[in-house]
């Protein structure tokens, strides 16, 4: 039975939603023991959620009197002694900016492979399947190599429960920082927005948006959703919207539950970021539109129109 790891995120301490998906990729492999990792936040207090998704070990990893989110070379030799000390045969995480870089230093440190932007798992086929050529493909990996490393994109594997029990343990990593990048400074994002990787609902305007105040037409049915509000590129080239609300290509991959696209035309770069989606949905006013061959529900009308009456309803509700 195979040991894996998961490499847990967090946002100001508190453990991230999405995570709740990777431990259910690495409980549907099977009965193995399910390692949760964390290099921040509390083990102690994060035992309770990572538990409740099939984790069952939590561990502290940590370097004696080192801020491992200062060095991402550190933090990526102390994971390495991590996965020696606790036999991981698989490392799963999250496809996020930060994973996205960790897991990059941690295979080239242990010369182990990578897939990233995983969509499936078969851990015991070695197998992965991941996104090629900006999302227009998807290949199906053979992994070879004493340890796999997967990225995992973010809400592509839904959250499901499978309570555990959780021992909660400290592991201090004797590792050196070589001392190569040193962060000085992280600035956030300052937009009031929920995070789009995190959603699980979002509204997405294109160029016919036309200013940044209709985007608040779009805010509104998105929060009624619960969910975030999206831009394509066009739209924050235009100046309409900040760049951390562009989905696509040079923008965030996405992968809610429901994609509801407002005046977009459906352009290849913009699928490469939300193609994974459970439910597209698009409104255009052209019956010609591209992006009518690519979703699950088309509405052929004004974005202006069709959103205020969808808002509307979900007032009502
Ligand atoms: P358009 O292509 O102008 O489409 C607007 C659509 O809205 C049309 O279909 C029109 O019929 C419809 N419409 C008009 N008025 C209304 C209305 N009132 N109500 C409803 N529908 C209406 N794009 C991204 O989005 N993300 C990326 O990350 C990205 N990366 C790129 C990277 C590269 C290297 C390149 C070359 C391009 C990239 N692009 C990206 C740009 C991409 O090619 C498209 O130009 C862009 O996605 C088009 O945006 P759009 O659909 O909002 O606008």
């Amino acid at each position: 039975m195979a040991t894996i790891g998961v490499l847990i995120e967090t946002e100001d301490g508190n453990v991230k939603d999405t995570n709740f998906g990777v431990l259910t990729a690495a409980r549907g492999q099977g009965d193995g023991t399910i390692v949760a990792l964390m290099m921040d936040g509390s083990a102690e207090e994060a035992k309770g959620s990572l538990e409740k998704y099939g984790a069952t070990k939590v561990v502290q990893v940590s370097v004696d009197g080192a801020d491992l989110d200062a060095s991402p070379d550190l933090k990526a030799r102390a994971l390495a002694a991590a996965i020696e000390n606790f036999n991981l045969d698989v490392l799963l995480g999250l496809a996020s900016a930060q994973g996205r870089d960790l897991f990059a230093r941690l295979a080239a440190s242990m010369d182990l492979p990578l897939a990233s932007d995983c969509v499936a798992l078969d851990l015991a086929a070695k197998t992965v399947k991941k996104s090629h050529f900006s999302g227009k493909t998807f290949a199906t990996v053979k992994m070879s190599g004493s340890v796999m490393l997967c990225a995992v994109r973010p809400n592509a594997v839904e959250a499901q429960e499978a309570p555990a029990e959780a021992a909660v343990e400290s592991f201090a990593a004797a590792v050196q920082d070589p001392g190569l990048v040193r962060v000085v400074d992280v600035k956030k994002e300052t937009i009031d927005n929920v995070d789009l990787t995190e959603a699980a609902v979002i509204v997405t305007g294109g160029r016919p948006i036309a200013s940044a105040d209709n985007y608040k037409i779009l805010d509104e049915c998105a929060r009624l959703l619960g969910g975030a509000t999206g831009a394509s590129r066009a739209a924050v080239d235009a100046g309409f919207a900040p760049h951390p609300m562009q989905v696509g290509q040079t923008g965030k991959t996405v992968s809610p539950r429901l994609y509801i696209g407002c005046g977009l035309s459906g352009s290849v770069q913009h699928f490469a970021g939300m193609k994974t989606s459970k439910v597209i949905v698009a409104i255009n006013t052209d019956k010609d539109a591209p992006i009518f061959e690519k979703c699950d529900y088309g509405i052929i009308g004004d974005l202006f129109e069709v959103v205020p009456v969808l808002t509307e309803v979900l007032k009502e509700k």
